[in-house]
């Protein structure tokens, strides 16, 4: 193979094509070149544990995708305009993992396509165009769903249509944990929201809300809050969309869908991430009427949507999440790790909080425990010192003082070891 090039070169060469701004993780970047399950490789040969990217749920370059992907693509790949039966099983597996309540599937390639079409189908049928959404959401890059991203648009003001809600964070936000009724409390935020869209002679078409809340800390189910929120939506006129792209697939341990930890029903469920392990698949699922009203009022298509290898791919993820009893490891190996994390809270005074659901962690870091002082600084030193252990973690939150850890499904014991070894590690050089 030809001789690589050192980072700063290709980050030189980045700049030139790719904007003079470019976002990566760490720096100097890594230079990843080979996946392999739980494990990341780059130019150097150094190997990373990767307990941040939730896309390959099933560990990077999983062989039954892999080879569903490759025999498929010798096969056929073309789109919805024609009949097949992959797509079919597709959509019907995932309506039955909603409880057969949520069958109609519109077949996109990313989480912010599903988004905006789930959005786009709600205001055909309410009528409305109000949108609710958490006031540190992530939901993706159109037009139309950044307006509910506050995380990624922070320094542009909030479009005339949207309100953001308080999220239900017991550690820093207004009620906390202790507080009788907290989620009742958290979701009342929702009637002011929705008073000031009547204010503004608008009712709401849609609220949105990621169940593992991973952009506003990685927040743990708050009981009572997500339905809660939802009876006052529908209450007001609006639909209720569960973005299942960070909190589905059984991320949560205990049920397939992150909204089933919450008790709540959603009217649209979309997801994006980790449905092809790595390959671009999106899905928008909906109740049969609300996509047909939809149809009725556009000539909805997406060229790639649903393509025979994407949906090959979708498959093959869907049997290995089944026949590997990935959900029950989420939960068990998830259990094991938290109380790992909370024994070096135990040990260590800078870590104010750790929560987690399944495979999903959030590390709040703060300077002192008493005044909730937030670390931002420490966890960025954290997360680079994490980077030397060979150790791929995020950081996250409003204050960005929150280690975000969402490793594979196929996370083990052992790996739980060596991230806690490292954390240790890490945590003794802060
Ligand atoms: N929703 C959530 C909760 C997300 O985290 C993301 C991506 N980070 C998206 C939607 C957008 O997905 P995509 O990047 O595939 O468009």
């Amino acid at each position: 193979p030809a001789p690589r090039q050192p980072v700063a070169a290709l980050m030189e060469r980045r700049r030139k094509v790719m904007g003079s701004r470019p976002y990566v993780f760490y720096d100097p970047p890594l230079h990843m070149v080979r996946g392999d399950g739980v494990w990341l490789h780059d130019a150097e040969g150094r190997r990373f544990l990767d307990c941040y990217n939730n896309v390959p749920i099933l560990g990077h370059c999983h062989p039954r995708v892999a080879d569903a992907i490759a025999a498929q693509v010798r096969i056929l790949n073309t789109n919805t305009r024609y009949v097949g039966e992959q797509v079919l099983e597709y959509a019907e597996r995932l309506g039955a993992l909603t409880g057969g309540e949520l069958t109609a599937c519109a077949f996109v390639n990313s989480g912010s396509e599903a988004n905006d079409i789930a959005w786009r189908m709600a205001r055909a049928w309410t009528g409305n165009r109000g949108f609710l959404c958490q006031e540190f959401a992530y939901h993706g890059i159109t037009e139309a769903i950044d307006a509910v991203s506050p995380s990624a648009a922070r320094k542009a003001p909030m479009a005339d249509h949207v309100r953001t809600l308080l999220a239900p964070d017991g550690y820093r936000g207004i009620h906390r944990h202790g507080t009788p009724d907290m989620g009742r409390l958290y979701a009342d935020d929702a009637d002011r929201a929705i008073r000031s869209l009547a204010e503004a002679g608008m009712k709401p078409a849609a609220v949105i809300v990621d169940s593992a809340f991973m952009t506003n800390g990685i927040l743990e189910p708050c009981p009572g809050y997500v339905n809660e929120l939802f009876a006052k939506v529908r209450a007001a006129g609006g639909l209720c969309i569960a973005d299942e792209v960070q909190s589905g697939f059984g991320r949560m341990g205990a049920h397939f869908w992150g909204y089933q930890h919450h008790g709540a029903t959603p009217d649209f469920v979309t997801i994006g991430k980790p449905a092809g392990n790595g390959h671009p698949v999106g899905v928008v699922l909906t109740r049969p009427e609300i996509f047909d009203h939809f149809l009725e009022q556009t000539a909805f298509f997406s060229t790639f949507g649903g393509n025979n290898v994407s949906c090959a791919a979708g498959l093959a993820v869907l049997d290995a999440i089944r026949d590997g009893d990935l959900m029950r490891n989420a939960r068990e190996t998830g259990a094991l790790f938290k109380a790992g994390l909370k024994d070096l809270a135990r040990r260590f005074p800078i870590i104010g909080d750790v929560r987690g659901t399944g495979l999903a962690f959030g590390v709040e870091l703060v300077r002192d425990p008493a005044t909730l002082n937030p670390a931002p600084q420490e966890t960025d030193r954290l997360v680079n010192l994490l980077r030397d252990e060979g150790l791929l973690v995020g950081s996250e939150g409003v204050h960005g003082n929150i280690v975000k850890m969402r490793p594979p499904l196929v996370f083990g014991v052992a790996e739980v070891e060596i991230a806690l070894g490292a954390l240790e590690r890490a945590l003794l050089r802060l």
